[in-house]
């Protein structure tokens, strides 16, 4: 796996030459997730399960590159969280679709967007941006993580892991809860407000429906926490295996759709 900011420009020129690169795109967005997270976990999620899904794919003959992370996205159910931001979704789409084009352009025309945070007007964007890049011919793209299309999130984020969760609503579990919060134990600890976990209770009697479907505002149905589920269930053992099973999940998805490249 090779990141393409941190590369210089013969590089790029062999990859693509070679006819094997895959461009995987992480996305994330500047949003709360309770008080013990930082801002950027949707951001800092995508490259970590980025990087955990490139050995699966670079096993089945792709060259990994992976490009700059898109750390702005559409958060409007959080915006009124101190630090939340949030892009029109036209000014998403666009970014993507300028990114891929630019990528094509160098014959890197297989992207992946890797999508780490859940908002459906920010995933619709980015299914509006692949679909565009797929229609003009630009490139080969897909969107996995957290997809529009519910069945591709659920194939990336939610096959094998549900007996991992060790709260007892793992049907509550969401934004900032036990999964995300394992996550950033495993991968980012020095980001996450340890000492104040153990003071947060779980918060599983929310309602559902507009938490799903984005009718209210985190703050009036979290009861201003900013978290849904329970961030004292989760371990760092826990995120490790998450973080293994979703780059897993991810690359098979990816393999799914498009096979292995021409050898
Ligand atoms: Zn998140």
């Amino acid at each position: 796996m090779r990141e393409l900011g941190k590369i210089p420009f013969p590089e790029v020129k062999r990859l693509a030459e070679s006819t094997r690169a895959l461009t995987i795109l992480p996305v994330g967005v500047v949003e709360e997730h309770g008080a013990h997270l930082p801002l950027g976990m949707d951001s800092f999620a995508a490259e970590v399960y980025a990087a955990s899904a490139a050995p699966h794919l670079e096993e089945s003959g792709y060259e990994v590159l992976v490009a700059p992370t898109i750390n702005y996205g559409v958060a409007r159910a959080a915006i009124d969280f101190p630090g939340t931001l949030s892009l029109e979704p036209d000014t998403l789409r666009s970014m993507v679709v300028e990114i891929g084009r630019s990528l094509a352009r160098h014959g890197l025309s297989r992207l992946v967007i890797l999508n780490g945070h859940r908002d459906k007007h920010h995933m619709k964007a980015l299914d509006d941006a692949k679909n565009i890049l797929v229609e003009e011919k630009s490139a080969q793209a897909l969107l996995v993580g957290f997809a529009h299309d519910d069945e591709t999130t659920a194939a990336c984020y939610r096959e094998g892991v549900r007996q991992l969760y060790r709260s007892p609503r793992p049907d509550r579990e969401g934004h900032g809860g036990e999964s995300e919060t394992s996550v950033a134990l495993n991968s980012f600890p020095q980001l996450v407000k340890k000492d104040i976990i153990g003071q947060l209770d779980p918060n599983f009697d929310y309602d559902v429906d507009a938490f799903r479907n984005e009718t209210k505002d985190y703050g009036s149905i979290s009861g201003g926490r900013g978290y849904f589920g329970w961030p004292q269930a989760a371990t760092a053992e826990t995120g490790k295996q998450l973080v293994t099973i979703r780059g897993r999940n991810i690359a098979n998805v990816i393999l799914k759709a498009w096979g292995a490249p021409p050898p």
